[in-house]
């Protein structure tokens, strides 16, 4: 199975969030919303509570030891009392885990009708939060309680946050719930008020390129200011620069194609094993280009393919641009779960060249 565990974990600018939920738990919360701003390592935290809460050793801080069977089940995506629930498309490209309740959304067909890929595509469904009531409901396997890290919440479909909100309401034992969002307003009133809300702080600029420079980023300001901030982001677009020239160059070629790539071409050149962080970062730099070619004919990341963007903003709608956009996005908050790369890149390519057909 490809597992990526890119995940950066114990950000330094988490430490004074960190000691404010030992706080909550000796109060015996149940539900833990955090929010701020994106690209700060929200998910990162949520999952080290999580891997905390399940830790059969926590340290005296009570951070996770990383090494109990419980930990080292954690760092494999299989502890069996813990639930990441993410947005439906994404949840159906994990192998192996098929999400209950879920449509096959494996390679949405080029036919498929446009709102229903959409809806599939953005948000948590209903489904899904039943799912969560089962799993609640069975006794823990590893006799501790059992954690559900539900990201990004304001994917949540108004049915599901229903749903959701009676779980909170009578939650069942032993269970916390860990909810992470960087748009705390769109999240209903009611999952608001049933949680905790701990807001997660930004990091000084200092700290973040501090930070950036540990994890080997030759030029931390530059990565800084191109992800407007954010260090997640940023390391995300440094590692994006240093992908292998050949996958590098290869995805170009389908980039700069368009909707001359057909499906089992692509689906033929994609290499079985992709770094797929690398690789996202590389499609979101084209699809910024893409976006910015349009409202202004400037081309940052990829002057030299400047007339290939030239025609494809010109073969593409504006729209469909920007639910690739959302896409990767959401691939890319969702990397650190098991996923299939090589799927993953092949469905957002397929995406991809929809938004090229969409204004035939
Ligand atoms: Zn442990």
């Amino acid at each position: 199975m490809d597992c990526e565990l890119t995940l950066p974990r114990r950000l330094p600018w988490h430490d004074g969030t960190w000691a404010a939920l030992q706080t909550l738990k000796q109060r015996n919360v149940h539900a833990v919303l955090l929010h701020g701003a994106r690209g700060i390592g929200k998910k990162s935290l949520g999952f080290d509570l999580a891997q905390a809460a399940l830790c059969e050793q926590p340290q005296a801080d009570g951070r996770a030891c990383r090494q109990c069977t419980g930990c080292v089940l954690m760092e494999a995506g299989s502890h069996p009392d813990f639930r990441f629930v993410l947005p439906a498309a994404l949840a159906a490209l994990r192998p192996g885990h098929a999400v209950e309740g879920e449509d096959d959304e494996e390679a949405p067909a080029e036919a498929e009708e446009p709102d229903k890929h959409k809806r599939a595509s953005r948000e948590i469904r209903v489904e899904q939060v039943r799912a969560l009531a089962d799993f609640a409901t069975v006794a823990t396997h590893r006799g501790g309680g059992r954690v559900i890290l539900l990201a990004p919440a304001e994917a949540l479909n108004a049915v599901a946050a229903n749903a959701l909100l009676k779980l909170l309401e009578e939650p069942p034992d032993r269970t916390l719930f860990i909810l992470v969002t960087d748009a705390l307003d769109e999240l209903p009133p009611t999952i608001r008020s049933r949680c905790v809300l701990v807001r997660v702080e930004a990091p000084q600029r200092a700290v973040a390129l501090q930070w950036l420079a540990g994890q080997g980023i030759e030029d931390p300001e530059a990565a800084l200011a191109a992800a407007g901030g954010a260090p997640l982001a940023a390391l995300e677009l440094a590692k994006g620069a240093a992908l292998d020239p050949e996958l590098r160059a290869l995805l170009l070629d389908l980039l700069e194609r368009g909707d001359d790539a057909d499906a089992a071409e692509i689906a033929r050149r994609i290499p079985r094993e992709v770094p797929l962080a690398a690789s996202l970062a590389l499609l979101q730099r084209w699809c910024w280009d893409l976006i910015g070619c349009r409202a202004s004919g400037s081309v940052r990341y990829h002057p030299r393919q400047q007339a290939s963007l030239a025609r494809l903003t010109g073969k593409s709608a504006s729209d469909g641009l920007w639910r690739w956009s959302d896409a990767l996005v959401q691939a890319q908050a969702s990397r650190e779960h098991p996923l299939n790369a090589r799927l993953v890149l092949e469905t957002l390519l397929l995406q991809y060249r929809d938004c090229m057909n969409s204004t035939h």
